[in-house]
């Protein structure tokens, strides 16, 4: 006989467990099933800077899951470097931070299945049947994907969302070298930045670049990754620590309610488009799918799921509707516009929006961005 669920979700990333825990934090009768292809701890490549606003979307203490605190950011552009002190952000290793949430949806009583590929979904009402390629099928009242960015299901359901993608690669140093800083360098790649997140064991080196037309698979990233590091002390990469993974960014509002399957985390597109964080908004994606959907399963109101696009446009889009405005105008203008706005009070406005202590909308000022391009012309 196939297993019955009220909620299937499909990926044990930071949306998909947030979501999961959160369901059965607001419906604790709920039955809820959590499927993921790896097995975990599993790696991602990521550079594991996280808000730790992320807290207000738990009700259990979520820094004993971090790797460690950063305090001091270093944004270098032209050779110059500006330093914030201000706004700590938290480091997390992915490996051990997402297994650390999905430790906490186990224990709040989600089933949960590893090396459970998802490879279809039989859309219907009022259960739906997830297909699996190992462990039979489930059916389910609703199916949530969460399968970030390099997921297919989508897609192939032809649900898919148009998002602007960043390529980006990866690297993790393991060194005892440390001192602690996060770097953001603007000075190695004319469309994106290079970074350095520190972590207690090591470096995470990266670099991302928007990929255009004809340049696809051709953007020089390894090499201009490799430039980078060996700032670091790194002048030969160990393949097995060199990770490449598309990022899909933020591009507008769209549909992620089909009936009863919603879409969360980056596969919704749920990454800013300006700074390419995506941990923080994956997790509120699945705290905002969580609230509605433990609503309709306690009221049996299927039709109070489409709340969630409601929700997600309010509290995620509207946000990233300024900072897409805002990476628009940096990237037609980014040679131009570094040197105006290399400055600390810039800097630590942007770190305010990151570690979540204030937003795009109360920190832009388009009046101000206008002269600034209009200065750079002349
Ligand atoms: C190089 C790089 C650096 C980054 N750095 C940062 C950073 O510093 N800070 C930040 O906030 N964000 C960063 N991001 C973005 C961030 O990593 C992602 O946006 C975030 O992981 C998205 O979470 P998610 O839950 O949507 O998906 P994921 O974390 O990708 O999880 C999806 C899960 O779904 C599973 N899955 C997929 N398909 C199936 C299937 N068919 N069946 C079953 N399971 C399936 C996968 O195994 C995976 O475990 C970075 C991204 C990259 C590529």
């Amino acid at each position: 006989m196939i297993k019955e669920y009220d909620v299937v979700i499909i990926g044990a990333g930071p949306s998909g467990t947030a979501c999961a825990y959160n369901i059965k934090r607001f419906h604790p009768e709920s039955k809820v099933l959590l499927l993921d292809k790896s097995d975990f701890p599993r790696y991602k490549p990521c550079g594991g800077g996280v808000s730790p606003e992320v807290q207000n979307y738990f009700d259990f203490d979520i820094e004993s899951g971090i790797d460690s605190v950063c305090d001091e950011v270093v944004m270098i552009a032209n050779g110059k470097n500006i330093t914030s002190k201000k706004f700590p952000l938290w480091m997390v290793r992915r490996e051990k931070f997402d297994t650390f949430l999905l430790d906490k949806a186990k224990q709040n009583g989600v089933d949960f299945i590893s090396s459970c590929e998802v490879i279809d979904i039989a859309k219907s009402k009022p259960l739906s049947q997830v297909l699996t390629k190992a462990h039979g099928d489930f059916l389910t009242k609703v199916v949530v994907i969460a399968e970030g960015g390099r997921g297919k299901l989508a897609k192939k359901l032809k649900i898919s969302v148009e998002n602007t993608v960043l390529a980006a690669l990866e690297y993790e140093h393991y060194t005892n070298k440390l001192d602690g800083k996060l770097y953001i360098d603007f000075d190695y790649n004319d469309s994106g930045y290079a970074w350095n997140f520190p972590k207690s064991d090591g470096l995470s080196l990266g670099i991302g670049g928007f990929i255009k037309g004809q340049d696809k698979g051709n953007i020089g990233l390894p090499k201009q990754l490799l430039n980078y590091s060996n700032k670091f002390n790194v002048d030969v990469f160990d393949k097995k620590n060199l990770h490449g993974h598309p990022i899909m960014l933020y591009s507008g509002r769209q549909k992620l309610v089909h009936d009863n399957i919603m879409i969360i985390g980056e596969m919704a597109g749920c990454v800013d488009p300006l700074t390419a964080e995506g941990i923080r908004p994956a997790i509120k994606s699945g705290y905002l799918a969580a609230k509605v959907i433990a609503y309709s399963i306690k009221n049996n109101k299927p039709k109070t799921l489409i709340n969630y696009d409601i929700a997600f446009h309010k509290e995620i889009g509207k946000e990233f509707y300024y900072a897409r405005i805002m990476s628009y105008f940096l990237n037609k203008n980014l040679k131009r516009i570094l040197p105006m706005i290399s400055r600390e009070s810039a800097i630590n406005s942007f770190m305010s929006v990151f570690s979540g202590k204030s937003t795009y909308q109360e920190k832009i000022n388009f009046k101000k961005i206008m002269q600034l391009i209009w200065k750079s012309l002349f």
